[in-house]
C-alpha cells in the first residue's frame, strides 16, 4: 500500500506553487510599503500559550488543537494561529522596550484538527499582521486599509468588509447581562455549544452558525447598544477614517470575538463566490492579550488571512500559470563535452537573471527540442562536439523556425541583448 499524505493536507505542486509565490510577493511588497516587518516564530509552542492566548472557550482550543507530549513530557501544540505566538515573542524578546508601535507580519502554515472540506484544511496557511503598542483608531484603520489595498491590488472582486465594536471591560458586563436576560426564555432551544456559552461567554452565541440559534438571537441586544463613551468614540473615529481611506465597509453588530481581551474593533472580510467558507480574513483589537501571556499592559490589533481561500477566490487565470512557466532559452547540448560547456554557459546566464535551462537527462536532439517546446522557450541553442570545435553555437528561434550560427565567444552577450530587446 502506497503511503498517502495526512487527511486535510496538500501537496503544492509546480503550476500551483507559482500562484503562492505570486501572492507571497504581493504580501511582502505591501507590508514593506506600509512599514511592517516580518517575524518568524516556531511552528510549535507550549500548549499553555494557546490555552491562555486563544482561550479555553474557543473552538480552536476546545476541539481543534494538535497537541502531544514530546519525549520530555512537555505538552506541545502545533500552532493553530499566529497572534498568541507573536505576543509571546514580543514579551520574551522585550520588544516593548524598543520604539513603539511594533508593526509585524507573518506568513506560514497553521494546524487545526478540523473536518476537511473545500476551503478547510488541517494544515493551511495564514498571512497575518499585528501592531503592538498603539491604541488609536487610526491603527485599526491602517490594518483594515492594508487588507483592502492588498485585495484591490490582487484584483479580488465581490468583497465585503464587516466591522463592529465589541466594547471593553467597562461596557461589556452590561451587555452580557442584557443578553442573558434576552436569551433566558430560549435557553433550552439553543444548540449544545451555545448552552455552555450561555454562562461563560454569551457574546459568542451571536456568532453561532446554527440556524436555530441565529433565529433566537434576532433582535438580541448588541454591544453597539451599550458602548461606553471611550468605545463609542473609538468606533466613530474608525468609521470616519475608513471612509476617508475609501474602504467600503458594513457595520455588522453580530460580528464578535468573544474573548475577554478582545476589545473594541472586530472585523472580517467575506467573499461571495468561494462557497460556504466565505471568510477570507478575520481580525480585531486585543488590548488585553499581551498581559495575558505575561507582559506589560499593551494594546494590540491584528488580522489573519486564509491564503488558500484568497487563492480560491482569485482563481488565477491559465495565462498567468503559463507566463510563470516560460523559459527564454533552452540549451540543447549533445555529448559530454557540449554538456559541460553548456552547463557553464547556462550558469553564467542564470547569474545575470535570465530564465534559461538545460536538459538534465542527456536526451536526443529531438527529445530536447520537444522539451523546449513544452516550457515554451523562445529560443533553443544547440551545441554539439562539432560546433565546439568550430567555435560556434546554433541559435534557433522556436516561434519563427529560423536559425543562425553565432560565434560561441559572442553568444552570451547576444542572448542578453536579445533578452533586453524583448522588453525584459
Ligand atoms: P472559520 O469561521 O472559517 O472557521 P475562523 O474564525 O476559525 O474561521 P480565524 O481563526 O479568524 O478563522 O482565521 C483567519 C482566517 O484563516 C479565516 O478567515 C480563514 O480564511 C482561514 N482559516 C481558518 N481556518 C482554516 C482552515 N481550517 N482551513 C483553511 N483556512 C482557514
Ligand atoms: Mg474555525
Amino acid at each position: 500500500m502506497a503511503i498517502q499524505r495526512p487527511k486535510g493536507t496538500q501537496d503544492l505542486l509546480p503550476g500551483v506553487v507559482e500562484q503562492w509565490q505570486g501572492l507571497e510577493e504581493q504580501i511582502r511588497k505591501i507590508c514593506k510599503e506600509y512599514g511592517y516587518q516580518e517575524i518568524r516564530t516556531p511552528m510549535f509552542e507550549a500548549t499553555e500559550l494557546f490555552q491562555r492566548g486563544v482561550g479555553e472557550t474557543t473552538d480552536i482550543v476546545n476541539k481543534e488543537m494538535y497537541t502531544f507530549l514530546d519525549k520530555g513530557d512537555r505538552s506541545i501544540t502545533l500552532r493553530p494561529e499566529g497572534t498568541a505566538s507573536v505576543c509571546r515573542a514580543y514579551v520574551e524578546n522585550k520588544l516593548y522596550g524598543g520604539p513603539q508601535p511594533v508593526k509585524l507580519y507573518y506568513i506560514g502554515p497553521m494546524f487545526r484538527y478540523e473536518r476537511p472540506q473545500s476551503g478547510r484544511f488541517r494544515q493551511f496557511h495564514q498571512f497575518g499582521v499585528e501592531v503592538l503598542g498603539a491604541d488609536k483608531p487610526m491603527v485599526d484603520a491602517e490594518v483594515i486599509t492594508l487588507v483592502w489595498d492588498l485585495y484591490s491590488r490582487l484584483g479580488l472582486k465581490g468583497l465585503e468588509v464587516h466591522v463592529n465594536s465589541v466594547g471593553c471591560p467597562t461596557c461589556r458586563p452590561e451587555h452580557k447581562q442584557k443578553l442573558q436576560e434576552f436569551l433566558e426564555p430560549h435557553k433550552e432551544e439553543l444548540c449544545k455549544d451555545c448552552q455552555s456559552r450561555f454562562e461563560k461567554n454569551p457574546l459568542r452565541i451571536l456568532d453561532c452558525k446554527n440556524p436555530t440559534c441565529q433565529e433566537i438571537t434576532q433582535g438580541a441586544p448588541t454591544t453597539l447598544d451599550v458602548l461606553c463613551e471611550d468605545c463609542a468614540g473609538h468606533f466613530a473615529e474608525l468609521k470616519s477614517l475608513l471612509t476617508a481611506a475609501e474602504v467600503v465597509y458594513k457595520v455588522n453588530p453580530r460580528l464578535v470575538r468573544g474573548l475577554d481581551y478582545y476589545r473594541k474593533t472586530a472585523f472580517e472580510v467575506l467573499v461571495e463566490d468561494i462557497g460556504a467558507q466565505s471568510a477570507i480574513c478575520g481580525g480585531g483589537r486585543y488590548d488585553g492579550l499581551v498581559q495575558e501571556v505575561g507582559g506589560p499592559q499593551t494594546p494590540g490589533i491584528g488580522f489573519a488571512m486564509g491564503m488558500e481561500r484568497v487563492l480560491a477566490a482569485l482563481k488565477l487565470s491559465k495565462e498567468h500559470e503559463d507566463e510563470d512557466a516560460k523559459e527564454f532559452l533552452m540549451l540543447v547540448a549533445l555529448g559530454e563535452k557540449a554538456q559541460s560547456e553548456g552547463f557553464a554557459i547556462i550558469s553564467r546566464l542564470r547569474k545575470k537573471g535570465l530564465p534559461v535551462s538545460i536538459d538534465l537527462l542527456g536526451r536526443s536532439l529531438k527529445a530536447q527540442l520537444k522539451a523546449a517546446d513544452r516550457v515554451q522557450a523562445k529560443y533553443a541553442a544547440i551545441l554539439g562536439e562539432e560546433e565546439i570545435n568550430k567555435g560556434i553555437i546554433i541559435l534557433r528561434d522556436l516561434k519563427l523556425g529560423e536559425q543562425e550560427e553565432l560565434s560561441l565567444k559572442d553568444f552570451e552577450e547576444q542572448v542578453l541583448k536579445q533578452y533586453k530587446e524583448d522588453g525584459n
